[in-house]
């Protein structure tokens, strides 16, 4: 029915799709910006369109963890048959919803939404209230709440007042899974009507007695007195109890009730859900990806999915966490992969060189920002050695490149008798490209190794050269 469709609605989906397409051709993501012009036209459109998703929404928000539980989330409702809709990561603002929305509706500004579509955006903090009063989800996530944007959202007690408000004018259905160790999340629930299912750890051991100095909130968010902990994890994450007025951490639900740490690998937990215990592991490494496997399982019990189908859904994250991208370039073939840590490379150099015998070469690419991780001597962690008779040639790049070319001056490849590997250094991540390109013959094969930030640079001038898709197209 065109005429119950606002013509400033129209309008603005247009603008919206015309601004996405026009930002693709010239070779952006276009994540934010046409949600923002669309939003801009027409204010109600998030709600509009929102509320017309068959199986409603859910809404992840939290200082830390949003994305990783919104993956972990939406594997899972794809196991059960749902077509989840996301906001790509990064686009947690308005608008990002927005964008993501503008897909499902005609140039009429109708909505063509499939019969399994499910909503699961991830929102920011502040973002949170406005896109809670617009979406009315069926479920609200929130995994924790730390003080790391000050600069934007002040102190976190304003941050979790801000939440109790929007939370108040909830649909009356909605369920909240909330951290249970997390007392400023906890206690969102005592404040509402709706049902709440909480989350937490009960493998005490892994805790120490007391909160650590650089907790961000140890005051009772009922009396304001401080809080007690007979176990904290890590910051303000723990069992507290408040002597003053008797408020304590509500008991979970799901639970985690033993977690084996198992380094860099991920964790083995015993995970405990009304549908009854079950053991699996998580392929993510640390407690805090506990924490996110444990909220997801409580948003998807609160769907109704089950454990064997959420177990699927972890395996499945694996195997996307480590994941390898094979491409061409003309009659050369390429395979990419992304690695962090020792253990990474020594998974993909295994992967890789089984199938080696001395012909292939590999692009290592080291770089050392943030996402990277500044320490890099991890790498003389790895195992080189191992690259003797596989490879025939190493080009290694980025920022800390003479690093890596030190390292595997170590490991005798160069100077092998039999089999010399032939090393090239080109810090510049373009040129270290070429340097591969020009090594390969036609019918070869070679493998790119990157950092975090290597990858998105490389990644995008393979784009850029026409020989990868653009990552929203994967
Ligand atoms: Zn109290």
């Amino acid at each position: 029915m065109l005429s119950s469709v606002s013509p400033a609605r129209a309008l603005a989906v247009n603008v919206g799709k015309g601004v996405r397409w026009l930002l693709r051709r010239l070779g952006h993501g276009g994540t934010t910006l046409p949600g923002l012009i669309a939003l801009y036209l027409y204010r109600p459109l998030i709600g509009d369109l929102g509320q017309a998703i068959p199986n409603g929404s859910l809404l992840v928000t939290g200082t830390n963890g949003k994305t990783t539980t919104t993956r972990v989330l939406a594997e899972a409702l794809r196991q059960v048959g749902l077509m989840p809709i996301t906001n790509r990561e990064g686009a947690n603002l308005a608008r990002g919803i927005a964008t993501a929305l503008l897909s499902y509706a005609n140039v009429w500004g109708h909505y063509r939404l499939p019969n399994a579509a499910i909503g699961l955006f991830e929102v920011d903090e502040g973002a949170f209230p406005e896109a809670l009063a617009q979406l009315q989800p069926r479920i609200v996530v929130i995994t924790n709440l730390f003080r790391d944007q000050l600069d934007r959202y002040f102190e976190v007690d304003f941050v979790a007042s801000l939440w109790q408000e929007a939370l108040a004018h909830l649909p009356p259905k909605t369920v909240l899974a909330l951290n249970a160790d997390d007392p400023l999340v906890a206690y969102l629930g005592e404040t509402v009507a709706n049902p709440v299912i909480y989350y937490g750890i009960e493998e005490v051991q892994l805790g120490q007695k007391g909160l650590e100095h650089a907790a961000d909130s140890r005051r009772c968010p009922r009396c304001s007195v401080d809080l007690m902990y007979s176990a904290s994890f890590y910051s303000h994450l723990g069992h507290y109890a408040c002597t003053a007025c008797g408020w304590r951490r509500p008991d979970p639900k799901v639970l985690a009730w033993r977690v084996q740490l198992g380094g860099l690998e991920g964790s083995c937990v015993d995970l405990v859900t009304p549908y009854g215990p079950k053991t699996f592991r998580v392929p993510l490494p640390g407690l805090h990806n506990v924490y996110n496997v444990l909220a997801a399982s409580a948003a998807a019990f609160a769907l109704g999915v089950e454990a064997e189908p959420f177990e699927k859904a972890m395996a499945r994250v694996g195997a996307a966490f480590g994941r390898m991208e094979r491409f061409k370039v003309g009659q050369k073939e390429a395979l990419l992969a992304l690695v962090k840590n020792p253990s990474g490379v020594h998974q993909v150099l295994n992967t890789i060189l089984s199938q080696e015998d001395g012909k292939a070469g590999l692009l290592l690419a080291l770089n050392d920002n943030i996402p990277d991780g500044r320490d890099v001597s991890w790498i003389w962690d790895v195992d080189m050695e191992r690259l003797k008779g596989k490879i025939s040639w190493i080009v290694v790049g980025g920022l800390r490149a003479y690093d890596l070319a030190l390292r595997l001056k170590y490991a005798h490849l160069l100077q092998d008798q039999s089999n010399p590997v032939v090393l090239h250094v080109a810090k510049d991540l373009h040129r270290a490209l070429d340097l591969a390109l020009e090594q390969t013959p036609p019918g070869g094969r070679f493998y790119i190794v990157p950092t975090y930030t290597a990858m998105w640079e490389l990644r995008e001038e393979l784009v850029r050269r026409g020989h990868l898709p653009p990552f929203w197209e994967v």
